[in-house]
């Protein structure tokens, strides 16, 4: 079985500094099924590739086992296991990258937590749920995901393709990430183990998908096959990822909202913020339209008063603030009309997700300055590559605004949870870079006073499919 991890960073031999193994030696470790050897193919300044050929021995397997758990069959010798990537492999990773998983280096720290170019090759790769089932595990993480899938027999060709796929994953991302991928990924794939399973699966599956595992649209399937479908396993790790997930979110941003209200209130600022973009979605002609990080549903609940649009959709990735949209919303009494057009969905906006297809407008109200900057770039990739509505209306606050609210101390951002806030060139920069990336115009205006010297406090951009 081999894996082959190639980059293109540059000086790209560095990759042996991040794995902690040189690239101009061989190096074997012994496991206990069988022997893991590190090599580089090839380890040039532009091109650098570390393999990890694992030999499995299939006695070696067997003969650990006692005799009490059944006849030995052929099948416990010759079997798929030394051929395929599976939990041995991600065992592995765990013992010889041990160091790199755990995201540390001594000789390049700043590296470690650098996002590098990367390509994972995997020859042989059971995906048992076919090549779907592989594309919702990865790209929702941003790789670009190659499959081949392999035929049962070159000889036999109307026997059809066997679950095996020559698979390469192609992502920006730190090694650290990758690895833990990798290592939780690909025996869920598998949908095999070949441990047994107890409670401190739970914890390693949380410890190795901690930052991505809470929002991959598909944690409930990888819970549950990592944890070989043991309910109770699969409970306890789905209660905690959503737990931290929420405590995440919504601890501070229930509290933290209502702050960010108070400073902003003298011009109820939030109130124009809702009529500008409504006014605009209607002028856009937009009929279906996405909230995306809708919170507690202020938006939704304009939306919903007008009868202009066929399908508002909000989308959140925590689930209080959801609870607490549909119950305000419910308050209101909605029309069997209104109630049809309606759909909340929890989901993050950093992962690839289909059901943010299809839609005339996408609004990101105040929500871009929660997100870390480093995930950015995969919003900019989910919404404006993937959803690709024909126009996306974001808002965020102009900083250079802030000295003119009174109750905010200088150089304080308005609200705890803010990643950034930015000035009018700032966030001009970006969403131009955005709108050239992506293939969109896009076009500036203020919300709220605008003031000769330091501008509105609300920046709003609206970007449109340039066709
Ligand atoms: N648009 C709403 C809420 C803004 S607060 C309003 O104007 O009132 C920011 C919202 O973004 C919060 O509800 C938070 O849960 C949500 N959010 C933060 N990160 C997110 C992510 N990665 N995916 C989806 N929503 C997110």
């Amino acid at each position: 079985m081999l894996l082959t991890i190639t980059t293109t960073h540059q000086p790209a031999t560095d990759l042996g500094y991040l794995l902690h193994k040189h690239p101009d030696r061989c190096q074997a470790f012994a496991t206990n099924f069988g022997q893991a050897s590190v090599f580089y193919p090839e380890a040039s300044t532009e091109q650098c590739t570390a393999a990890l050929l694992l030999d499995i021995d299939p006695v070696s397997l067997v003969r650990g086992k006692s005799k009490s758990s059944g006849e030995r069959t052929l099948e416990q010798y010759v079997n798929d296991r030394p051929y395929v990537a599976s939990s041995f492999l991600s065992v592995a990773i765990a013992e010889v990258f041990r160091t790199a998983l755990s995201g540390h280096c001594q000789n390049l720290p700043e590296l470690v937590n650098t996002a590098i170019p990367l390509t994972v090759s995997l020859p042989v790769l059971p995906c048992r749920g076919g090549e779907s089932f592989l594309r919702q595990l990865f790209e929702p993480l941003g790789y670009e995901v190659t499959a081949q899938a392999l035929t049962l027999d070159e000889q036999f060709p109307d026997w059809g393709n066997s679950p095996y796929f020559a698979v390469s994953l192609q992502n920006t991302i730190r090694l650290s990430d990758l690895l833990s991928h990798l290592y939780v990924l690909m025996p869920v794939l598998d949908d095999d183990k070949h441990y047994w399973v107890g409670d401190d699966e739970v914890e390693k599956l949380l410890r190795h998908g901690e930052g991505w595992l809470g929002n991959h649209p598909e944690r409930e399937r990888i819970a549950n096959r990592y944890l070989r479908k043991q309910r109770r396993l699969t409970r306890m790790a789905l209660e905690q990822l959503i737990a931290e997930d929420e405590a995440d979110l919504d601890s501070k941003d229930m509290i933290q909202a209502q702050e960010e209200e108070a400073i902003e209130q003298k011009i109820s600022l939030n109130q124009q913020r809702i009529e500008t973009v409504v006014a605009k979605l209607k002028q856009l002609g937009a009929k279906r339209v996405v909230d995306l990080g809708c919170g507690e549903g202020k938006l939704l609940r304009s939306l919903l008063k007008e009868n202009c649009f066929e399908q508002i959709t909000g989308v959140d990735v925590s689930y209080r603030a959801l609870e607490i949209a549909k119950e305000r919303l419910n308050r209101d009494y909605l029309s069997a009309r209104q109630q049809d057009s309606l759909q909340l969905i929890q989901g993050s906006l950093t992962y690839r997700d289909d059901r943010l297809n299809g839609y005339d407008a996408a609004t990101l109200i105040e929500v871009i300055e929660h997100l870390d900057l480093n995930r950015l770039a995969a919003m900019e990739r989910v919404v404006f590559e993937f959803a690709r509505p024909k126009s996306v209306i974001m808002t965020t606050p102009n900083i250079e605004y802030n000295i003119r609210f009174e109750g905010l101390p200088n150089g304080k951002l308005r609200h705890r949870d803010h990643r950034f806030e930015w000035t009018r060139a700032e966030f001009q920069d970006w969403a131009q870079g955005v709108a050239v990336r992506f293939g969109y115009t896009v076009e500036f205006d203020g919300i709220g006073s605008d003031d000769t010297e330091v501008g509105s406090p609300t920046q709003m951009a609206v970007f449109a499919i340039d066709c």
